[in-house]
């Protein structure tokens, strides 16, 4: 957010949170009941130097259009707390793709080289929007067992900026669908280097041998939904880290909650939806996780490597070029 951040500071890092997730068009006509925006923002501030006091340096946001991405308002948010906050380009649909590529493209009605890449490298390399901040990552989401078209389209599109720009990948996936292997399948044909892509919510998962061919594959899994006890509770999800991390795959995992200050799927019943999953949030794993994983036989060694080394080695670009 406040320029490239360098990479030997990178510190602690949790690779998967939202500031929050939160529909422009849809808070512009229907919010004015449940949103109050410097209420937010100074939400955000606390909660941000809360778990810096806790040792967190970084926060890996993939809020990208889809799910609300607003760089000014994180631009306000970055210049309130010491916590480095890293975004993305990309886009986060399950089903369709936005009219807004639907007839621009290849062979379309508009027949332009993709725009989809056009406009996530430019994110990349030249920044978002006019604001001046770069994406430092990409981000797309693979969620039912058959992707339409679009949404291959999509995936597809992320990985040539990946293979233009350098930048890494975090896709969203489903542990119940097991899609990562779709992603593996789709970056392996597009040329992705597959050790700069994170396998999001591979942590809702406990099927060792998913887990495992997808490490095997060389993706980092995202065991980043710490605290979502619905989709997999965290003694769950500290035995399966324990086991793959006695298996020899610390260097295949990173961490995170998935968490937000706001999300508006539940709109003014937003505080009390969120008390019902009374650990989703930023200090979670450092509070709960990590004793948990220590007491487990994850040694500190391995803790480092999934909070700081693994998150470092997926930002450091693969043949020189910028970070
Ligand atoms: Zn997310």
């Amino acid at each position: 957010m406040r320029g490239p951040v360098d990479l030997g500071n990178l510190g602690q890092t949790l690779m998967h949170e939202h500031l929050f997730v939160l529909s422009t068009e849809h808070v512009q006509n229907y919010g004015s009941d449940w949103w109050d925006e410097e209420a937010m923002v100074a939400r955000a501030i606390e909660k941000l130097n809360a778990v810096y006091a806790k040792g967190i340096r970084t926060i890996v946001d993939p809020t990208v259009w889809g799910l609300g991405r607003d760089i000014p308002r994180m631009q306000r948010i970055a210049a309130e707390t010491p916590v480095n906050i890293v975004v993305a380009a990309g886009l986060y649909v399950y089903e369709e793709l936005p009219q807004q590529y639907a007839y621009r493209g290849p062979g379309l009605l508009i027949d332009i080289p993709e725009p989809m890449v056009t406009d996530f490298s430019r994110d990349i390399t030249r920044g978002i929007g006019n604001t001046g901040v770069k994406a430092a990552f990409l981000k797309c989401a693979l969620e039912t067992p058959q992707p339409s078209p679009g949404i291959e389209r999509i995936a597809r599109a992320i990985a040539r900026a990946h293979v233009e720009t350098g930048a890494p990948i975090t896709v969203h996936t489903s542990g119940p669908h097991q899609t990562g292997r779709i992603a593996v399948r789709i970056f392996r044909e597009e040329g992705v280097d597959l050790s700069k892509v994170v396998i999001g919510h591979a942590g809702d998962s406990n099927d060792l041998d998913y887990l495992t061919e997808l490490a095997d594959a060389g993706v980092l899994l995202g065991m980043d939904r710490f605290g979502l006890d619905a989709f997999n509770p965290t003694p769950e999800r500290v035995k399966t880290i324990a086991v793959m991390a006695a298996r020899g795959y610390a260097g295949s995992m990173v961490l995170a909650h998935d968490a937000n200050c706001f999300i508006d799927y539940f709109g003014a019943a937003h505080d009390a939806v969120r008390a019902a999953a009374p650990n989703w949030h930023y200090e979670h794993i450092t509070d709960d996780v990590l004793p948990a994983l220590l007491a487990s036989g994850v040694t500190q060694e391995q803790i480092e490597e999934m909070m700081v080394a693994n998150p470092v080695r997926y930002f450091t670009p693969a043949k020189g070029g910028a970070s």
